[in-house]
């Protein structure tokens, strides 16, 4: 465990809203029981509770969404998201969450997001490179981003936006957040991501929103297949987004899709394992890690709600090798090969493959 930790890490499918710690949901419950806005006692063991099916999983992000949805809290969350991967190493997050609107406390998608740069801008511990540069000058490597992974140095982590939408949302909604997610492209935002329940909405409420993204420049990951749903993960998969989320309940036809498309995959061990483990998944042996990693398809290890799943991205690099027999070398070599995935420019991607190649000697001299 502890050499997953010291190896540096890419993050990729990482939701704000599901990786708050346990410690910070229980005390903003508290806080909300005493004013008398929900009961504390009645959420308690709800957010206490670590093994939760798919359809619990959308209860709590309910609750949590109630909890956690004001300027102030959004910008300490992910102030407290960032520096809790930072300490694990992780030299790259890319940090979705779906803006949200309330007009109740004067919250627009806009100031939510705001509130989100704010608690970047609030980080003190770590080094953070939100704000990408001028395509063209990459910033230089610096003995900061060499000595990152070997903990000797102030530690240093790029973090990138993605925008969700939930879909929950109507074609207009969606399109706001597209819209919002093009104001903010100078301001770290890269992409859109398309999650929220499963088994709600349909694909093509989401797809002029998706399809002006993508015309626009902005890349694209999908949560595909969390269900058995043909048509929409052939739809999807039609699209060709830059990435896909999970792929859990796919047919031999989809996997001869995906594999001939290239679409890289985010993996998320234990969310999928905690969620499907009475469905498609019932162990994780039978993971489709196995087949992706043998057939070489690009695939990236995530953690995807590192609070709700009570998970860190060293643990799932750890339980794949205990679970696939994957040794150092072919770990770190997973965890490299991310960088080719990531969505920000190239002067990113280049600073990480420096990082990659002075950790790699420093890990095996
Ligand atoms: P937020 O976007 O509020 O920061 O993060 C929580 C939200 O992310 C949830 O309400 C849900 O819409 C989405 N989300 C988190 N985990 C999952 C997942 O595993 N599958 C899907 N489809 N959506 C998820």
């Amino acid at each position: 465990m502890e050499w997953c930790v010291s190896m540096p890490k890419i993050e990729l499918h990482a939701h704000l809203n599901g990786s708050i710690r346990d410690s910070t949901l229980l005390e903003l419950a508290r806080g909300l029981g005493e004013k008398g806005v929900i009961v504390f006692s009645d959420v308690e063991h709800v957010i206490r509770k670590s093994d939760r099916t798919l359809h619990e999983v959308f209860k709590l992000f309910d609750l949590i969404h109630v909890i956690t949805t004001d300027h102030k809290t959004v910008t300490r969350i992910t102030k407290e998201v960032v520096e809790d991967f930072a300490s694990e190493n992780v030299v790259y997050l890319e940090l979705r969450t779906t803006p949200k609107k309330n007009d109740s406390i004067g919250m627009s998608k806009r100031s939510y997001m705001e509130a989100v740069l704010e608690g970047l801008r609030a980080i003190t511990a770590v080094d953070v490179d939100f704000v990408p540069r001028s395509m063209d000058v990459s910033s230089p490597v610096t003995t900061m981003n060499m000595d990152t992974f070997s903990g000797t140095a102030r530690k240093k982590i790029y973090v990138r936006l993605l925008l969700s939408i939930d879909r929950r949302e109507s074609t207009e909604a969606a399109l706001e957040t597209v819209k919002l997610a093009l104001e903010m492209r100078d301001l770290g935002v890269v992409g859109i991501d398309l999650s929220g329940n499963p088994i709600v909405g349909q694909w093509d409420t989401f797809f002029p929103a998706l399809e002006f993204a993508k015309e626009q420049g902005l890349q694209i990951t999908l949560h595909c297949g969390e269900v058995p749903n043909k048509k929409e993960i052939q739809s999807m998969l039609g699209f060709l987004p830059h990435r896909i989320g999970h792929a859990c309940c796919f047919e031999e036809e989809e996997w001869t899709k995906l594999k001939s498309s290239e679409i890289p995959v985010e993996i998320c061990l234990t969310s999928n394992i905690r969620r499907f483990r009475t469905e498609t998944i019932s162990s994780i042996d039978i993971h489709h890690f196995v087949d992706l990693y043998n057939a070489k398809h690009p695939i990236v290890l995530c953690t995807d709600d590192s609070g709700v799943f009570s998970t860190t991205l060293s643990q799932e690099y750890r339980l794949a090798a205990s679970a696939f027999g994957l040794g150092k070398r072919e770990m770190f070599q997973l965890a490299k090969t991310a960088v080719e995935f990531i969505f920000a420019d190239g002067g990113v991607k280049r600073n990480l493959e420096d990082i990659f190649f002075l950790a790699e000697k420093k890990l095996y001299v």
